[in-house]
């Protein structure tokens, strides 16, 4: 569907041009925070993935899902989500010169569906819920077209890896890592990416916001639980259940789990603009709120790493209307 409200810009650019060396992510800065890390006594290091060209670590994952199923032959690329996988979608099917159609609930705010419409994308409006978009959407992958889950895909955790092989490569082994969770892919990325490696031994503080803990709920029962409804309002954390490979990590990993509340995380956003200038959503605020918890987790002096995940989905505005109302 075209929105005659937005220009659509060329779509025809290609990975050459929008990237200069084909890659479908960016290398994102490895950042040690002054201030984070007087407040924690020790080192604390930022990876950058806000920073991606789609405001998402899910550049990477998607990228190189949305490649190889473009070598494989898929001829359209299909998905159901009107936050950042659907824009991370939408931005690599552009880059490979694939259709997208990505179908979203009626939820999804007007500004997500501009940015997908951006990027070329069809863009179809079904049902209330996501379950009932991501419905339609299945019915309507043919045989030569490709379905891009946003969490569930061991290609979305291969691509992710490739942020802690630069990590490694820039010489910082962490003592913790701290990210956030909604359905586990960037968690079991993050994890693929220590265990090539040799960083087995490196705990992962894995955190979630109050109402969107299926993580925590699941490892409390041992096997994976679906929760009731999403409460929180860092949506990108509201898969209401976590994949198969992330609980079969927390059998083979150290995963310490940490739930915020909304109004840490979103306090934790505002801080982070405030110190480095640049927004991201409260699903990634959960993650620089369960910071603090590191020094509880990772061995003495050692150093901290942080996923800054990014997503498109605030604005300050945005942050700063939750902080009052929370
Ligand atoms: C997708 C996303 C998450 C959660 O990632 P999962 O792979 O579903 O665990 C967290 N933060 C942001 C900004 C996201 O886009």
């Amino acid at each position: 569907m075209a929105n005659a409200d937005i220009a659509l810009p060329d779509t025809s650019h290609t990975a050459s041009r929008d990237l200069p060396h084909g890659s479908l992510h960016i290398v994102t800065p490895l950042l040690r925070s002054t201030s984070y890390s007087a407040r924690l006594g020790r080192p604390v290091w930022f990876k950058m993935e806000a920073l991606q060209p789609p405001g998402s670590f899910k550049a990477r994952g998607i990228g190189h899902a949305c490649r190889t199923y473009k070598e494989r032959g898929a001829k359209h690329l299909v998905c159901s989500s009107g936050g950042n996988a659907g824009i991370a979608v939408a931005y690599s099917g552009r880059l490979l010169g694939v259709p997208v159609t990505v179908v979203v609930p009626e939820s999804t705010s007007a500004a997500a569906r501009e940015r997908i419409a951006l990027e070329g994308a069809e863009l179809v409006v079904h049902g209330r819920a996501w379950s009932e978009a991501n419905d339609y959407a299945l019915s309507l992958v043919k045989p030569d077209h490709a379905f891009v889950h946003p969490f569930d895909d061991p290609l979305l955790w291969e691509g992710h890896a490739t942020m802690i092989d630069e990590v490694a490569a820039a010489g910082v082994k962490p003592g913790a890592v701290v990210l956030s969770v909604g359905g586990g892919g960037l968690l079991c990325g993050v994890l693929a990416g220590l265990h090539r490696n040799g960083w087995g031994d490196v705990p992962v503080i894995a955190a979630e916001t109050v109402g969107a803990a299926c993580y925590a709920a699941s490892l409390a029962a041992g096997v994976p639980v679906d929760l009731p409804a999403v409460t929180s309002i860092a949506t990108s954390l509201g898969a209401r259940r976590p994949c198969d490979q992330a609980m079969a990590w927390s059998r083979r990993h150290p995963i310490v789990s940490q739930v915020v509340s909304d109004k840490a995380a979103v306090g934790a956003s505002l801080r982070f603009l405030a110190e480095h200038r640049i927004v991201v959503e409260p699903a990634c605020g959960a993650a620089l709120a369960a910071l603090e918890q590191a020094p509880a987790v990772a061995p003495p002096a050692s150093d901290v790493l942080v996923i800054v995940c990014g997503g498109v989905g605030a604005t300050v505005e945005q942050l700063q209307a939750w902080d009052r109302a929370s």
